[in-house]
C-alpha cells in the first residue's frame, strides 16, 4: 500500500505513522526525520535546509524532491510505503505521482488527512520541546500548512483517494479510525 499522511504540525501524524508502518510492514518515509538527520550530520542538504526549518518555512521543492528520489531508490518500497510530511506542495504531489508511476507503475492508494483544529494544535505544540516549536515558529508552520499544503486535499479528493480522519481522541481511538478508513471506500465516515 502506498499511503500519505497530511495534517498540520502537531496533528499526531508522527505517532500514528509509526503505528501504521508496524501494522502494515512497510517503510516509513518522513521528510521531517530525514531533514533533521541531515542537519545533525551537517550534510550539504542539511546545511541548506536548516534555516528554512528554523523559520518554520517549507524547504524548497528541489531539495525535498532530490532527498525523496534518493530515498525511494533504496529498493525497500516495492511493497509500498507510508509518506509522512510529504508531499506538502502541489509540485511535490505531482512529482510523487510521477515517481510512483515510473518506479513501480503504481498510483497512490490513500491520502489520509488528520483533522485537528488550530486551538488544539497550538495547545499540543506548546508542550513539545523541539526547536521549531516556539510560538512564532508554530504560527509560521501553521501558515505554510494552510497556504501550501491544504490545497493538496482537493488534489487528492479529485483523485478519489482522500480519507478524512478525526484526529481528536486517544491514540488508540485515532488508530482504529485510520484502520477503518483504509478498509473502507473514500468518502465514507471514518469514525467507528
Ligand atoms: P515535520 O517534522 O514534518 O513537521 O517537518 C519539520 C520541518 O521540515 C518543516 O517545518 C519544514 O521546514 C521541513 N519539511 C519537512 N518536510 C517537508 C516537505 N515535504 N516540504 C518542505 N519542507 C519540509
Amino acid at each position: 500500500m502506498r499511503i500519505i499522511f497530511i495534517g498540520p504540525p502537531g496533528a499526531g501524524k508522527g505517532t500514528q505513522s509509526q503505528r501504521l508502518v508496524e501494522h502494515l510492514g512497510i517503510p516509513h518515509l518522513s521528510t521531517g526525520d530525514m531533514l533533521r538527520q541531515a542537519v545533525a550530520d551537517r550534510t550539504p542538504t542539511g546545511v541548506l535546509a536548516e534555516p528554512y526549518m528554523d523559520a518554520g518555512q517549507l524547504v524548497p521543492d528541489e531539495i525535498i524532491l532530490q532527498l525523496m528520489d534518493e530515498r525511494m531508490r533504496k529498493g525497500d518500497c516495492g511493497r509500498g510505503a507510508l509518506f509522512d510530511g510529504f508531499p506538502r506542495t502541489l509540485r511535490q504531489a505531482e512529482a510523487l505521482d510521477r515517481m510512483l508511476e515510473k518506479m513501480f507503475g503504481q498510483a497512490l492508494d490513500a491520502a489520509l488527512e488528520m483533522n485537528v483544529d488550530d486551538a488544539e494544535i497550538i495547545r499540543r505544540l506548546s508542550g513539545r520541546r523541539r526547536t521549531d516549536d516556539r510560538p512564532a515558529v508554530i504560527a509560521e508552520r501553521l501558515k505554510s500548512y494552510w497556504h501550501e499544503t491544504r490545497p493538496l486535499l482537493e488534489y487528492y479528493r479529485q483523485r478519489g483517494v482522500l480519507r478524512v480522519i478525526d484526529g481528536i481522541g486517544t491514540q488508540d481511538q485515532v488508530f482504529d479510525r485510520i484502520k477503518a478508513a483504509l478498509a473502507s471506500r473514500p468518502g465514507s465516515p471514518s469514525t467507528p
